[in-house]
């Protein structure tokens, strides 16, 4: 059993501090390198495996199926199954050091197989780590920093209120409307709220009193 932890990359903002894909889309890899990093990234190896499907955080129509509810590995880097998509969908581009590994290894996934008798889930934070992920994306600036000044669900906040204010004053007719709130947001040097949906996964800013149009957030 090996000590060193897998190398997480991939993973979404939730309510951590990962990034938007939306800021890590770049053209500039050429096509034929993008389908074969896919390739490589649909892989062979499954590490772990979760109930639900994961979703396209671009909304593009992709069905849940094909982004898979899996994690993957290559017994060095671990990432979720529907990354792929990304890449080769959207252009989202990954950490130039794995690529590197993946382009040494002429795009084939080599095979990887569970310690025997290590029963642990993969995405345990000794098995794993996301610091490499979240460090090289806030290099990028492709990460929201949610540190303070953003104070979670602030004291006395009326959840239901704000929404139905900041629904009919910014998105009145926007599905939106009707999804569940997993976080709110506030900015205590402005007048910012960061809200995000469960079931769209999406991320909005808006400034309280200021905003005439819905704004998508994708920087803090
Ligand atoms: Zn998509």
């Amino acid at each position: 059993m090996t000590n060193s932890r897998l190398r997480a990359i991939g993973f979404w903002f939730s309510q951590e501090n990962l990034p938007l894909p939306q800021l890590l889309v770049d053209h500039s890899m050429p096509k034929r390198e993008r389908l074969l990093l896919a390739r490589y990234l649909r892989g062979r190896n499954r590490s772990e495996s979760y109930r639900g499907y994961s979703w396209c955080r671009f909304h593009c129509g992709e069905r849940p199926e094909k982004m898979g509810h899996s994690d993957l590995t290559d017994g060095v880097w671990l990432w979720p199954e529907g990354l792929a998509h990304y890449v080769e969908r959207h252009d989202v581009v990954l950490p130039e050091e794995f690529v590197a590994e993946a382009c040494a290894r002429d795009f084939n996934c080599p095979t990887w197989t569970r310690p025997s008798g290590d029963e642990r889930p993969s995405y345990r934070a000794d098995l794993v780590e996301m610091e490499f992920w979240t460090t090289w994306a806030c290099r990028r600036a492709a990460a929201i920093d949610l540190s303070p000044p953003w104070h979670y669900e602030p004291p006395g906040l009326d959840r239901d209120r704000l929404l139905s204010e900041l629904t009919r004053e910014l998105f009145p007719k926007h599905p939106l409307a009707c999804e569940p709130l997993v976080l709110i947001a506030r900015r205590l040097d402005r007048d910012d709220v960061l809200l995000h949906f469960r079931r769209c996964g999406s991320l909005w800013r808006t400034s309280r009193g200021r905003a005439k149009k819905n704004q998508r957030a994708f920087r803090a």
